[in-house]
């Protein structure tokens, strides 16, 4: 069995699911049984997957360093930027459009598709790698 993390396409929701073999998911998309759990899309792909394991200690040592560069990075938002969660897309918009004033910078959830939104409307966001806490 392999589990996969799943990414639909259309609403960029994420989920896992167990498939036998990967040639199983290529037969199951291709007969359209895979569907997205919260819009219904079959637009649904495979989500690149984080190195979990690196072949040899340097790199893997290099692979933590870095992650712990992600984890500082994360803290300092964390510290001086207000958290928006799933409203960002229309806090972002307010800032832009009503000239609204906020002390701090803000940070929240997007989809691909409200960053590329913004991004049409002349609105630049940064992406930045979210590492959890939890791992290691
Ligand atoms: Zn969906």
């Amino acid at each position: 069995m392999i589990k996969y993390k799943l990414t639909c396409k259309d609403c960029s929701c994420q989920f896992d699911s167990w498939f036998a073999s990967s040639k199983e998911f290529e037969k199951l998309k291709i007969s359209k049984y895979l569907n997205c759990p919260s819009c219904n899309s079959l637009n649904i792909d495979k989500s690149l997957m984080a190195p979990s394991v690196l072949n040899n200690k340097t790199s893997n040592k290099k692979f933590i360093e870095v992650k712990n560069k992600l984890k500082e990075y994360k803290k300092f938002i964390k510290n001086n930027f207000d958290y928006v969660g799933e409203n960002f897309a229309h806090e972002v918009r307010s800032v832009h459009y009503n000239n609204k004033k906020r002390k701090k910078g803000i940070y929240g959830n997007a989809s691909t598709k409200e960053i590329k939104e913004l991004k049409e409307e002349g609105i630049e966001t940064e992406i930045i790698p979210w590492v959890d806490d939890r791992e290691n």
